[in-house]
């Protein structure tokens, strides 16, 4: 059987660990490089190790940013009082998208999955107790993925900090349940806002 010279063979493998990479996508990928201009391809390997190089996580919110803390943390016409609690970072995209969010963030890095061996300490949990210590936020905004995970992460974050008598809230259904917030569009995700509701 015939093989593919080895450092093609190399590409398709990399290419194939990506996700939502299956064997064919890979295979495609490497056979494009190929056939893709030297500088062209050099720019593409230069892109990719700068922004894993250059992007860090702001040490307040846990967004991805290229400064610390990150450019929504450090805007002074943000609503300080406000936070709005997300999984990942594409999620903070969705809701500035809206343009109708002016709170502050709190990115998780994920969400409480039993299944796959995600508890509570494996997200950013005590960090956001933290910030809600010097009693500035007066409202968080659960504004986790609506599907089982987040909404056990919903429910389990406002366990936590309800005691601390700061405002609970969750974003509203009207989101496809089981989606992803990331996909939602604006409106959507606007009315899921606005409609939000207390814990
Ligand atoms: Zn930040």
């Amino acid at each position: 059987m015939a093989r593919y010279a080895a450092p093609l063979a190399k590409l398709i493998d990399q290419f194939t660990r990506l996700p939502g990479i299956g064997p064919k996508t890979a295979q495609r990928l490497a056979f494009h490089i190929l056939k893709t201009p030297r500088e062209d391809v050099a720019r593409l390997a230069e892109a990719l190790l700068e922004a894993k190089d250059r992007i860090l996580h702001c040490s307040v919110c846990g967004n991805i940013t290229e400064a610390d803390p990150c450019q929504i943390c450090s805007e002074t016409a943000r609503d300080r009082s406000v936070i709005a609690v997300v999984e990942e970072p594409k999620d903070v995209m969705a809701l500035e998208r809206t343009g109708e969010f002016r709170g502050l963030y709190h990115v998780l890095g994920g969400a409480i999955s039993p299944v796959d061996g995600v508890g509570p300490d494996d997200i950013r949990t005590r960090e956001l107790l933290e910030r809600l210590k010097d009693g500035t936020v007066k409202e968080v905004i659960l504004a986790t993925d609506p599907n089982i995970e987040g909404e056990a992460t919903a429910m389990y974050i406002a366990r936590l900090i309800k005691p601390l008598g700061v405002k609970v809230t969750r974003i509203a259904h009207g989101l496809p349940v089981g989606g992803d917030l990331e996909y939602a569009d604006e409106v959507t995700l606007t009315r899921a806002l606005e409609g939000r509701r207390e814990m």
